[in-house]
């Protein structure tokens, strides 16, 4: 691990059920990757995989 305490996972969105590429912070807040509003603007993200899978997403 080389990137601080973040994280990343995958998390699939409440709103649209997208599958979002997210950063989880240090307060296990999830912050989506590339996009400050996410992708409908909707903020409740499940987790559905920690880890490696993540990285396919950059
Ligand atoms: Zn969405």
């Amino acid at each position: 691990m080389t990137d601080g305490d973040k994280k990343k996972a995958v998390a699939v969105c409440d709103g649209c059920g997208e599958l979002v590429p997210v950063r989880v912070w240090p307060d296990e807040s999830l912050h989506p990757i590339g996009s400050d509003e996410g992708c409908c603007g909707e903020t409740d993200y499940r987790i559905l995989e920690d880890g490696e899978s993540a990285a396919a997403f950059e």
